[in-house]
């Protein structure tokens, strides 16, 4: 269905395409022809890694309102790409902003809307996996264009065979007064914090209700390993840490090759964004903690002082 155009929200880290881009990139080409929209600068190495991913075009729209305000320019700077190109499908990741930017994009556009997808069929029909996994619902758009965010690590990026060769393309937008209604004044420095991202890291440690609220040792085993920091929702919910961070099934899934549960019990709606995990790690005073059932290694033990000792014991080698 090479006449299927499908809008692909691309976002760099660094200048460079995210693995959550190259995700969404080889799932558009399921579909049909993937249209690669940056809201950032990209230069031409950036531009051919998204080619090689099945970008047949890469837009660049730059506006500094996207960085000052609240979602509100990127949805409209979407509505005008969207105008240009008339894509059947447009796909963005299933971020927290993601999602926002998602919904507002449908309303401005009429078109359908699915948030959280995990899959995605060469007819557009989506998969959510819902209630912690425990069903699968499968939903098609009734409306000429769907919007859909995907989840994080729901598929393996994969290279085309005969990637297009690209230029940049300039788009400019006009962003509205009305867009500009809530300016960001303030960011969490934890949020930028040099960790790799949560999606993308290769460890990720996560850091629970069990820290009491302090992460200095969960993030001091993060930067050990090189890996991301996590938290558990009830974490979250105390304030001990941004909500960008919390894993599960109402924040992100993660997939990494190492994941450290700690002082976190184990919750479904914990474990539906973690249990992927190629290896599991769970350190817990309880020695009942659900989070022993799933893990490859238990330690029953204070977290403060389990990853202390580790952190140590990696800093000695
Ligand atoms: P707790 O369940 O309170 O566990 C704390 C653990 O720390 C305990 O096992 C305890 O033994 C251990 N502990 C205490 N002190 C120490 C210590 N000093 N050293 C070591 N261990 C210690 N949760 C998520 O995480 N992510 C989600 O996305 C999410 N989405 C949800 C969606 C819905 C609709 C609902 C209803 C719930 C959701 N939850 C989610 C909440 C979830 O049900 C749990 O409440 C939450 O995961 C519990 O977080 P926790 O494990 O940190 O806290």
């Amino acid at each position: 269905m090479a006449d299927v155009l499908v809008l692909v929200l691309a976002e760099l880290d660094g200048g460079t395409p995210t693995r959550p881009a190259l995700e969404l990139l080889t799932l558009a080409a399921r579909v049909g022809t993937p249209v690669a929209v940056v809201l950032d600068e990209v230069d031409q190495d950036a531009a051919e890694v998204l080619a090689a991913h099945g970008a047949a075009r890469v837009l660049s729209v730059v506006d500094p309102a996207f960085e000052a305000y609240l979602v509100a320019p990127r949805s409209e700077a979407l509505d005008q790409v969207a105008a240009a190109v008339r894509p059947s499908l447009v796909l963005l990741p299933s971020t927290p902003e993601g999602k926002e930017v998602a919904g507002r994009l449908a309303v401005r556009i009429g078109a359908g809307l699915v948030t959280d997808a995990v899959d995605l069929d060469a007819d557009a029909t989506t998969t959510q996996s819902v209630l912690a996994g425990g069903w699968t619902v499968r939903a098609r758009g009734r409306r000429d264009v769907l919007v859909a965010t995907m989840k994080p690590n729901s598929v393996a990026p994969a290279p085309v065979e005969a990637p297009a060769a690209v230029t940049v393309e300039p788009f400019a937008v006009t962003i509205s007064d009305a867009a500009r209604g809530a300016r960001i004044t303030a960011r969490d420095p934890r949020v930028a914090s040099g960790r790799p991202s949560l999606t993308e890291a290769p460890v990720v440690v996560s850091g629970g209700r069990g820290t009491g609220g302090d992460f200095a040792k969960v993030e001091a085993l993060a930067d050990a390993l090189g890996g991301a920091v996590g938290a558990s929702r009830a974490a979250v919910d105390a304030g001990w840490y941004p909500h960008a961070y919390q894993v599960g099934q109402t924040g992100t899934t993660v997939s990494p090759q190492l994941y450290v549960a700690a002082g976190i019990s184990g919750a479904i709606q914990h474990r539906a964004g973690m249990q992927t995990s190629k290896a599991v790690v769970a350190v817990n005073s309880d020695p009942e903690a659900p989070i022993f059932a799933l893990a490859d290694l238990g330690v029953v033990g204070d977290l403060q002082t389990v990853l202390d000792e580790v952190v140590q014991g990696l800093q000695d080698r």
